[in-house]
């Protein structure tokens, strides 16, 4: 199969190189001449494990390459995938379609034989039939059908997610559309996977819904945290009770400093924004999404309290930054609103990151980049551990308490026991949904 890819950010350049690796011949495009560039010297523009190693290999078979012509990649493609971003837009919450139509129209005047045009970003219910009539308008002469193929890639697992499915989506209207996408996904039938065929609707609606979802089941354990810390129960005693119920199962039921990233805080308030438009209010999301707000605020509240009630004057050492750990992406992390809230109460913040300063640079003004967490933590007021890479997990606590001025800390991550904290020598310790001192 010839595919071309629109957009090479963390879904389309991942699904490019994976879909290369199946044997499929690819040519992932982008508007950004930058990422081109990279991309053509081998450059990986984002952090993604392994995603060097698997585009290097499929770019050297001849399976795989890079351009800005749109045109060209689209020129005798079986099927051509609209992977861009739809982001908040400004203002409504709704998911905004610039980049998606614009895409459209583009693929509209490329189009020269018959084609599947798939739609793999997360786009409200109704989106493809926009897509559809957008394309016909533009180019009444166009052999084509749509697919919706949502995608459930985890960014920092991205390439096991997309070669071990749990399922593939593809939302469907003809016979010829099921054959082309049938045999791009074919060399996963090898392994045990499941493709739904389903509609238009359906499609696109099953992304928000598992989306919401597990957006809902992560901000109910957080309110349970919060429950807890009032009545003493023990948060990770409590979810490893409920996720050992396979009704329940374990998966996203951690309690943390709240959700973020680039698909859960958008695509809640998209399909918010969705049924406030059919009149259906989606009220447990809308819920959600007060309540991922609030435990956000919260974090900082904690941070206070363990400085003593103010951080104005205090160097706080911040571990992770970005929303979740083996990933570079920065969007809605939950440290885009606490970090600044503690820099603007007067902290002097000091972050270690192994992979966030890139886009953090930007997103953090006033605080200071570290490579190492114990120079971070040197005559450091307060320890804060916002994201649970793997190289926080093990640190030597002692070592670090003893270079801090004041040695307190806020683990937001719960990877460390009130007890290893009280043993290495910290006066006080925080965490979700579990007893501290101090
Ligand atoms: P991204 O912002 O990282 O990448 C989008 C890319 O598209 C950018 O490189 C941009 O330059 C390019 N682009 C925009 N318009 C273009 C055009 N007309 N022609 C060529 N290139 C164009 O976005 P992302 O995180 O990869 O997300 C893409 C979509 O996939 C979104 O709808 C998102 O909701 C969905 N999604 C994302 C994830 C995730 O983990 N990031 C997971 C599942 C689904």
């Amino acid at each position: 199969m010839k595919i071309a890819m629109i957009g090479t950010g963390y879904v389309g350049l991942v699904s490019g190189v994976c879909f290369s690796d199946f044997g499929h011949d690819v040519v992932c495009v982008d508007k950004d001449p930058n990422k081109i560039a990279q991309l053509e010297q081998g450059i990986v523009p984002i952090y993604e494990p392994g995603l060097d190693d698997l585009m290097a290999k499929n770019v050297s078979a001849g399976r795989l390459s890079f351009s800005t012509d749109l045109q060209a990649a689209v020129d005798g493609a079986d099927a051509i995938f609209i992977a861009v971003g739809t982001p908040t837009r400004r203002g409504d919450g709704h998911a905004d379609l610039t980049y998606v139509m614009a895409a459209a129209i583009e693929i509209a005047d490329a189009l020269t034989g018959y084609a599947v045009i798939v739609t793999k970003s997360t786009v409200p219910v109704g989106t493809n039939r926009q897509v559809q009539k957008v394309i016909t308008e533009a180019n009444p002469e166009a052999d084509f059908d749509i697919a919706s193929n949502p995608e459930f890639l985890r960014e920092g697992a991205a390439i096991d997610d997309f070669m071990r499915p749990d399922r593939v989506v593809v939302g469907v209207e003809s016979a010829r559309a099921i054959e082309v996408m049938g045999a791009i996904y074919r060399p996963l039938s090898l392994r045990e996977f499941s493709i739904m065929y389903t509609g238009l609707e359906s499609a696109e609606m099953i992304k928000y819904a598992a989306n919401a979802f597990l957006a809902m089941k992560i901000t109910f354990i957080n309110e349970i945290a919060s429950l807890c810390e009032r009545t003493g129960a023990d948060v990770k005693m409590v979810s490893k009770g409920m996720g050992l119920d396979n009704r329940i199962g374990s998966k996203f039921l951690h309690a943390g400093p709240g959700y973020g990233g680039s698909c859960f805080p958008k695509d809640t308030q998209a399909l918010a924004r969705m049924g406030q438009d059919h009149a259906v209010p989606m009220q447990l999301t809308e819920t959600v999404i007060k309540v991922n707000d609030e435990v956000k605020r919260r974090m900082v509240d904690k941070v206070v309290d363990i400085c003593g009630g103010s951080v104005n004057g205090k160097t706080i050492a911040v571990l992770g930054v970005t929303f979740k750990p083996n990933t570079d992406d920065m969007r809605d992390a939950p440290s885009l609103t606490i970090v600044p809230q503690l820099v603007g109460n007067g902290a002097k913040v000091r972050v270690v990151d192994p992979q966030g300063k890139h886009e953090g640079e930007a997103l953090l003004p006033g605080v200071s980049w570290l490579d190492d967490v114990y120079q971070a933590a040197q005559d450091a007021d307060a320890l804060v551990i916002l994201t649970e890479w793997n190289e926080f997990r093990a640190l030597d606590l002692k070592r670090m308490a003893e270079r801090m001025s004041t040695p307190v800390m806020a683990d937001l991550r719960n990877i460390y026991s009130p007890k290893d904290a009280e043993n290495a020598g910290f006066s006080a310790y925080v965490s979700i949904g579990r007893a501290g001192y101090g």
